[in-house]
C-alpha cells in the first residue's frame, strides 16, 4: 500500500496567485480553516508577471468614469458574449478591491494630487489601470501575502499556532479531485470530499480532506508553442473540474496578445506590455506606417481617432480627441498584425515594430517601463529608448474557462468553486487588459466568501473513497512502467512539443474546419501515445514526470478548445475562422459547454482513464436584465443582437 500524507481542513485552495490568495484570506477571515496549496513556490505564480495594471471604474484620473462605463467597455471587448452579471458585479466592485489592497499595504504609483494613479489601456474609455510601474502583479501579490502572514499572526497570537487556520503548502500539484463516496452515507454524492496530490520535491503523496475546494490554478498557455504564459499554465484546473464532473464553457476563446517579443527565438512569445501603447508607443510595419489606422473595425467605426493628429492629440486631451486604435481590444490588434505580416509588411524577424524610442525621451521611457527596458536589454540585446521593438501575436489568455455561478464562483459539483483565469464567462470573447487583476480580486472574494457559506451550511462532512484515492495513486505512478503490450515508451517532452506545434499551427490565431479537423485527429493520437508515456528516474524531483502528470490536462484542455472552436461557426473576439469570417448575431447568445463524454445510457463516462474524451454542446447565455441593456445605445447593440432581442431595450420596437 503507498504511503500517503493527510491534511484536514474546510476550505482548500488551489492556487497562490490573486484569485487563491484572495479566496483563501476570506475563507480564512470567515474563521475556516483554510489551505492554499500550489505546483510553483509561494510568491511565484503567475500573477506576478503582470505588468500593465488593474482595471477599476475609480475616476482618480479621469472624474467621468464609473462602473456603468467600465461595464460598457468589458461587454463591448468580449463582443457582448459575456456573462454580463459577471462584468457587472467586476465593474461594480473593482474599485472596492483595489482601495482594499491599498489599506493592506499596496504601494501603487501615485497622481500628482496624491490619489492612485490610473493608465490607459486598450478598449478602456478612460485611464483606468491602477499600477506600480510595470510590475503590479509582484506589488499584488506582495500584498496579498502580507495580508496572509498578518492573519497567521493573529493565529498565532490566539492559539499558538500560526498555521491553525492558515497554512501553505507550496511545490505541491493536485493532480485529481475527490468526490463523496455514496456508500458511506457522507454527504451528497459526487460532492466535493477533497483533492489528491504529490510534493514536487519528494514525490511522496498527499491527501487533502476537505468539503469545499476552490480552483485558482490559471490558465492554459503551455499548450502552445509561443505563449508569454509560465510552465505553471496547463491547464490543471478545467481539467481537475472536468474529471470531478464539473463543465466548462467559452474554451473556444483564447486571446493571443499582440505584442510579444519575436526575437531572439528562445525568448519569442514573452510579453510587451501594453502599457508601451498606454503610455504612447506606436505601431508600425517596415515602411514605417503606422497601419493600425487601417483595420478600425465596422462595430467601433466612429470611437476611435481617424489621423495621427488626432490620435497623438488624444494622448493629451482626451475630452476633445479620440483614442488611437493602437489601443483597440486585442483580437483587432492581433489579427491586424497577423495580416500585415502575412502581406508581406513585416519586420525583419516576422512581427512589427513597435515604437517607443521617438516618442517619449529615454528617462521617461526607462521610468515608466523600467522591467521593459530591461527585458529588451539583456534579452535582445535591444534599447528600447534608442529603437523599436520587434513584437508580433503569442497565446495569452484563455477566456473561457470553469463555468460557475457568477455571484458565488460555485460549480454544479456541489463544495467545488473556482475564480480567476481558470473560471469562465466573465471576459466573454475577448478580456480588456487589466481586467484580469481585477477579475481575480473579485472573484477571488467571492468565491472564498461561497466556500464558505457551503461549509457552515453542511450537514456531514463528505468522506472520499479507499478505492478513489488508490486509483489517483496508481495513476500518478503510471508513467514508472513500461508499455504493458512491450512497445517501445514515449518522452514527455517529445509529446509535448508534438501537442505545443499542433495547438499553434492548427488552433491559432486564425481557424478553419480542415485545420480543427486534423488537430481533432493529432490530439487523438497523443491520447493514445500518452498511455505509453515512460519517465526514468525516481519520484524526487523529476521534471519528466511532473510532465508526463501536466500532459493528461493539457490533451484534455487541447481537445476541450479544438473542439468548440470547431463548433462555433463564426469570427468573435478571440476566435476568428478564416470559413467563417463574420460575427453572426445567431451565435450571440449561444455558449459552448464542455463536459466529459457520456457515452451510456448509464451516464458512465467512457473508459478513458488516462485521459477522458469530453463532449462540446451548445447552451444560452441568460438574456441581460433590462437595466443593463439600457445602458447600451440601441444602434450600438444592432451591431450585434438579433431584432428580436433588443425588443427588452427602452428604445426597441415590440
Ligand atoms: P495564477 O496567478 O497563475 O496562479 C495559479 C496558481 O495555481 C499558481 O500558484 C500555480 O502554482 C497553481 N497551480 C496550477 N496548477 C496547480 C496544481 N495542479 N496543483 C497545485 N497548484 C497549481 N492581467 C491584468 O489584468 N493586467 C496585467 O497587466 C497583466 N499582465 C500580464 C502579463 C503577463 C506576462 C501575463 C502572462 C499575464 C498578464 N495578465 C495581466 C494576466 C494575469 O496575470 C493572469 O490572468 C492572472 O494573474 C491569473 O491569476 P490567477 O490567480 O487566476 O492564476
Amino acid at each position: 500500500m503507498t504511503e500517503i500524507e493527510r491534511h484536514e481542513v474546510d476550505v482548500l485552495v488551489i492556487g497562490a496567485g490573486g484569485a487563491g490568495l484572495r479566496a483563501a484570506i476570506e475563507a480564512r477571515q470567515r474563521g475556516l480553516r483554510t489551505a492554499i496549496v500550489c505546483k510553483s513556490l509561494f510568491g511565484k505564480a503567475h500573477t506576478v508577471m503582470a505588468e500593465g495594471g488593474c482595471a477599476a471604474a475609480m475616476g482618480n484620473v479621469n472624474s467621468r468614469d464609473s462602473w456603468e462605463v467600465h461595464f460598457r467597455d468589458t461587454m463591448r471587448g468580449g463582443k457582448f458574449l459575456n456573462s454580463w452579471r459577471m462584468a457587472e458585479l467586476h465593474a461594480k466592485e473593482a474599485p472596492d478591491r483595489v482601495w482594499e489592497l491599498e489599506t493592506w499595504g499596496a504601494l501603487f504609483d501615485r497622481t500628482p494630487d496624491g490619489r492612485i494613479s490610473q493608465r490607459h489601456f486598450g478598449g478602456h474609455t478612460y485611464p483606468r489601470l491602477a499600477h506600480v510601474g510595470d510590475r503590479t502583479g509582484l506589488e499584488l501579490i506582495r500584498t496579498l501575502q502580507q495580508r496572509i502572514v498578518a492573519l497567521q499572526q493573529a493565529d498565532h497570537a490566539e492559539t499558538g499556532d500560526y498555521e491553525a487556520r492558515l497554512r501553505v503548502f507550496a511545490e505541491c500539484t493536485v493532480t485529481e479531485l475527490l468526490t463523496a463516496d455514496p456508500s458511506t452515507g457522507s454527504g451528497q454524492a459526487g460532492a466535493i470530499a477533497g483533492a489528491f496530490g504529490y510534493w514536487r520535491e519528494s514525490g511522496r503523496f498527499v491527501q487533502f480532506s476537505a468539503p469545499a475546494v476552490v480552483l485558482a490554478t490559471g490558465g492554459i498557455g503551455k499548450s502552445f508553442q509561443v505563449t508569454s504564459n509560465s510552465w505553471e499554465y496547463t491547464g490543471d484546473g478545467q481539467a481537475l473540474a472536468l474529471r470531478a464532473g464539473a463543465s466548462l464553457v467559452d474554451m473556444e476563446f483564447v486571446q493571443f496578445h499582440p505584442t510579444g517579443m519575436v526575437w531572439p527565438p528562445s525568448v519569442k512569445g514573452i510579453l510587451v506590455t501594453e502599457g508601451v501603447r498606454g503610455d504612447g508607443g506606436v505601431l508600425k510595419n517596415s515602411g514605417g506606417d503606422r497601419f493600425m489606422f487601417g483595420y478600425v473595425p465596422e462595430v467601433f467605426k466612429g470611437q476611435y481617432a481617424q489621423t495621427e493628429d488626432e490620435a497623438d492629440r488624444w494622448y493629451d486631451d482626451q475630452e476633445n480627441n479620440r483614442r488611437t486604435p493602437d489601443l483597440l481590444p486585442r483580437d483587432e490588434v492581433a489579427r491586424a498584425i497577423n495580416t500585415e505580416v502575412k502581406e508581406g509588411r513585416g519586420s525583419e524577424h516576422g512581427g512589427v515594430y513597435l515604437d517607443i524610442a521617438s516618442r517619449l525621451p529615454a528617462e521617461e521611457i526607462q521610468r515608466r517601463l523600467p522591467s521593459m527596458y530591461h527585458q529588451f536589454k539583456e534579452l535582445a540585446d535591444v534599447d528600447i529608448t534608442a529603437e523599436a521593438m520587434e513584437v508580433g501575436p503569442t497565446c495569452h489568455y484563455v477566456m473561457g474557462g470553469i463555468d460557475v455561478d457568477p455571484d458565488s464562483g460555485a460549480t454544479n459539483v456541489p463544495g467545488l468553486f473556482a475564480a480567476g483565469e481558470c473560471a469562465g464567462g466573465m471576459h466573454g470573447s475577448n478580456r480588456l487588459g487589466g481586467n484580469s487583476l481585477s477579475d481575480l480580486l473579485v472573484f477571488g472574494r467571492r468565491a472564498g466568501l461561497g466556500a464558505a457559506d457551503h461549509v457552515e451550511g453542511l450537514q456531514g462532512r463528505p468522506v472520499a473513497a479507499d478505492d478513489d484515492v488508490d486509483a489517483a495513486a496508481a495513476m500518478a505512478l503510471a508513467p514508472f512502467a513500461p508499455p504493458s503490450d512491450g512497445a517501445a515508451g514515449e518522452n514527455p517532452y517529445a509529446l509535448h512539443a508534438e501537442l505545443q506545434r499542433t495547438m499553434n499551427d492548427l488552433v491559432g490565431i486564425i481557424r478553419t474546419e480542415a485545420e480543427m479537423t486534423a488537430a481533432l485527429d493529432r490530439l487523438g493520437e497523443l491520447r493514445a501515445r500518452l498511455r505509453r508515456v515512460v519517465v526514468e528516474g525516481h519520484r524526487q524531483y523529476n521534471p519528466g514526470w511532473h510532465l508526463a502528470l501536466d500532459l493528461r490536462n493539457m490533451l484534455m484542455v487541447g481537445e476541450a478548445v479544438a473542439s468548440s472552436a470547431l463548433t462555433r461557426t463564426e469570427s468573435r473576439g478571440g476566435h476568428t475562422r478564416d470559413d467563417y469570417p463574420t460575427l453572426d448575431p445567431q451565435w450571440r447568445h449561444r455558449v459552448l459547454v464542455t463536459h466529459v463524454r457520456h457515452d451510456d445510457a448509464a451516464g458512465a463516462p467512457r473508459e478513458e482513464s488516462v485521459v477522458p474524451r469530453v463532449a462540446v454542446e451548445p447552451a444560452e447565455r441568460v438574456p441581460m436584465r433590462e437595466d443593463l441593456l439600457a445602458l447600451f445605445d440601441l444602434d450600438e447593440l444592432e451591431k450585434y443582437y438579433t431584432a428580436p432581442e433588443l425588443t427588452a431595450h427602452p428604445g426597441g420596437s415590440p
